[in-house]
């Protein structure tokens, strides 16, 4: 299996949002903010392929479907689509696509699946050979959001998906489209029914897959909330995720699990480390791969 980091559009949104409670003298070491306090954050989607004899995006990052007045509020740097770029220099079109995983359908996760805004369009859908693959816990949410997040939905994309007739809704660890290659973790702080999909390594002597790499999607965003206590002013419920973070951090160090960051503009792949004091830390820190291989 071969592996791609694929680089969306990026953001540039308010530092103390993305960092909840921490302190500006904290987290501005960081992510260093520009003078409207706004730091920089990728939107970096996965391709692997073959698994399960298929090509695979793990999610497609914000996109450019919004119009320029969102766009500019939403502090999407550029106006092109750059993961469909992205996708090209790897040597692949999202017509290549065989399958893509959504974490969760945020905007900034799946509004890439839309083609590029243009006026009196309407929204239209990429990958037109993709099996869509969304946890049915979170999809019932994003039909029926609550008003904390219900702005990070898109509508049109919802009803796009479902008539699109290629949407797999998974309900528990495996799906249908990708076999025993991908299992998924579930999270419930950040959003109900976020999936982090699990490229499965080797089984070791515990019967249990060691080694591969899991998409931390907005449980673990990036390098600095690796680190337990630090969660994002969108998590819907905060002490949740902290807790949720912790297990799922300490059940990757055990299996030597390598953690695949979206929203880090300088790291794609790291390995998790804990000092004695028992801080979770990253190692082996990789900002792009192009090709790299993952044995399976
Ligand atoms: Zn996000």
């Amino acid at each position: 299996m071969k592996l791609w980091s694929i680089l969306g559009n990026s953001q540039r949104l308010d530092g103390g949002a993305m960092f909840g409670n921490a302190p500006r003298a904290m987290w501005k070491k960081w992510s260093p903010p520009d003078d409207l306090n706004r730091i920089e954050l990728a939107c970096r989607a996965l391709l692997a392929t073959p698994v399960n004899g298929k090509t695979v995006l793990f999610e497609a990052g914000i996109g450019a479907f919004f119009e320029p007045k969102l766009r500019d509020r939403y502090g999407v740097v550029e106006d092109r689509h750059v993961l469909l770029d992205s996708l090209a220099e790897a040597g692949f079109s999202h017509e290549d696509v065989d399958v893509v995983v959504l974490s969760h359908l945020h905007f900034d996760h799946a509004g890439g699946l839309l083609a590029a805004w243009e006026e009196g369009k309407p929204a239209r859908l990429l990958f037109p050979g993709a099996t869509f693959v969304v946890g049915a816990e979170h999809w019932r949410r994003a039909r029926n959001p609550h008003p904390r997040d219900r702005a990070s939905f898109i509508p049109e994309l919802m009803d796009l998906l479902e008539a699109s007739g290629r949407l797999e809704l998974v309900e528990g660890e495996r799906c249908k489209a990708l076999g025993d290659a991908v299992r998924f973790h579930f999270s419930q702080g950040h959003t109900p029914g976020l999936m982090l999909a699990e490229l499965c390594g080797q089984e070791g002597g515990d019967g249990r897959p060691h080694g591969g790499l899991v998409f931390c999607a907005d449980l673990v965003p990036g390098r600095p909330w690796v680190h337990v206590p630090i969660t994002m002013g969108y998590d819907r419920f905060p002490e949740m995720l902290i807790d949720e973070k912790r297990a799922f951090l300490e059940d990757k160090l055990e299996r030597n699990v390598h953690l695949y960051f979206t929203h880090d503009p300088g790291c794609a792949l790291a390995q998790v480390t804990r000092d004695e004091k028992g801080k979770f830390g990253t190692t082996h820190e990789v900002s792009a791969l192009h090709a790299r291989s993952l044995a399976a």
